[in-house]
């Protein structure tokens, strides 16, 4: 199949790319692997809008995976970033600008009592573990089949399905013995979970969960597994980490945690508190966090964390966002667009499921419901990846895996949506 528009530029840079990086990419899922054809090099964001180097225009469903709440390029944003580099990029010392942003993210996320700024949702989650095994002094973790939680080590690993297993590594140069303590169960199986707890509650030091699975695609919890995740842990001396890294300021403003009223142990953020620059944080009690390095004895630093760039980028967001109705644009964009999503296929005849929680959407190519690793697993990947170059032809720019969420943002209109509705139309009829 060859493309309508031309990709002449992006194609030359993608090989001079693959011969200094590789994949010629800075993380694999840019590459286009899953979809195939080439990865469009970006010139610049507008609003809704992904410009690449051919000239083409597309509308982003991608928002950088998540962070970019206002859409590409706000204005508030830029001119908080533009006037704090005349003041500095960088100190190596505490800023104003860090206890601004620490308050309002503890003001929406009150679980987090104590808050560390790091550089991202990698690090957050490395650290929350760590913060977690030295508070309990246990060295068991829970997770979840398909979550992830950045690439640390330990966290990469999620095993077979169906039963409760010692996790595997999912990649060469992860030692075994590193994710030897790492478990991993199903995500929404009750019994799997009460099972290990029942057999090794008493070791396990936390237990991690994308309270909304986003990084399998969109998977909502059961009613009450969460609530059963809350309760296994106090019983057993566990710490319930949230990794909101995604979710949180999206699925609703305060996260997770608001949307579904419990309250987690720990908490992990990244992505919307940045602004679109590079930012992670975790947080939670008081006597958790006061372990970390220099109250207690558990380590964790980073040279450039707490950077006033990322800080002003993230507060000229959030204030944004608290100020306007900017969250609700882009939750009812996500529910239009998602709906849209329906309809095309629906009149096409294509088993599609969608849903939309808060300002992020997903949608599989199945006609079985979706709950977790296995049922997302069993869509249908090569028809996503003709809708993804179908749709790319047609100026809309979804995730380029079919285990990746979308993301609206309030630049998202209701005529930027319909516009898209078009395409999905025109797409899933041409599928
Ligand atoms: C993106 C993401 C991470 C990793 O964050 P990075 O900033 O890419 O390191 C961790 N957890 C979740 C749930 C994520 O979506």
């Amino acid at each position: 199949m060859t493309d309508t528009l031309s990709t002449a530029r992006s194609e030359a840079l993608f090989a001079e790319a693959q011969a200094l990086m590789p994949g010629g990419v800075s993380s694999p899922v840019r590459a286009f692997k899953s979809v195939g054809g080439t990865p469009r090099f970006i010139e610049r964001g507008e609003g809704a809008y992904l410009e690449d180097v051919d000239g083409n225009r597309y509308i982003d469903y991608v928002m950088s995976f998540g962070p970019l709440l206002l859409g590409h390029a706000p204005e508030a944003v830029v001119s908080a970033v533009a006037e704090q580099a005349r003041k500095g990029t960088s100190y190596g010392a505490p800023s104003p600008l860090e206890v601004d942003l620490a308050e309002m993210i503890q003001r929406i996320y009150p679980s987090m009592e104590r808050l560390r700024f790091v550089n991202s949702g990698t690090e957050g989650a490395m650290s929350a573990v760590r913060a977690a095994r030295g508070f309990t002094g246990r060295n068991k973790v829970v997770k979840f089949e398909g979550h992830y939680h950045g690439h640390a080590d330990l966290l990469l690993a999620k095993a077979g399905s169906g039963v409760a297993t010692l996790g595997l590594p999912d990649s060469p140069g992860v030692p075994a013995a590193v994710t030897a303590d790492t478990l991993v169960v199903p995500f929404n199986d009750e019994a799997a979970v009460r099972e290990l707890f029942g057999r090794e509650g008493d070791e396990i030091a936390a237990v991690l969960v994308e309270p909304i699975a986003g990084n399998m695609g969109l998977v909502r919890p059961r009613d009450g597994f969460l609530e059963l995740l809350r309760e296994l842990a106090t019983e057993h001396g566990a710490l319930l980490v949230f990794d909101e890294v995604m979710v949180g300021f999206r699925v609703h403003p305060g996260g997770a945690q608001a949307l579904f009223g419990i309250q987690p142990d720990v908490t992990i953020l990244g992505k919307v508190i940045g602004g679109g620059l590079p930012v992670g944080a975790y947080g939670g009690r008081a006597d958790v966090m006061q372990m970390m390095a220099p109250d207690g004895p558990v380590y964790q630093a980073g040279t450039l964390s707490g950077n006033p760039l990322a800080m002003a980028a993230g507060l000229a967001l959030l204030r944004e966002v608290e100020a306007s109705g900017a969250w609700q644009r882009a939750a009812d964009a996500a529910r239009e667009t998602a709906d849209a999503i329906q309809r095309a296929a629906d009149a096409a005849g294509v088993p599609v499921v969608t849903d939309a929680v808060g300002a992020m959407f997903g949608f599989f190519l199945t006609d079985e419901p979706v709950t977790d690793y296995a049922s997302a697993a069993r869509s249908d990947k090569a028809a996503f990846a003709r809708l993804h170059r179908l749709l790319l032809d047609r100026g809309v720019y979804l995730p380029p895996s079919p285990f990746e969420a979308c993301f609206t943002s309030s630049a998202h209109t209701p005529e930027v949506v319909a516009e898209a509705a078009e395409a999905f139309r025109s797409a899933f009829a041409a599928l």
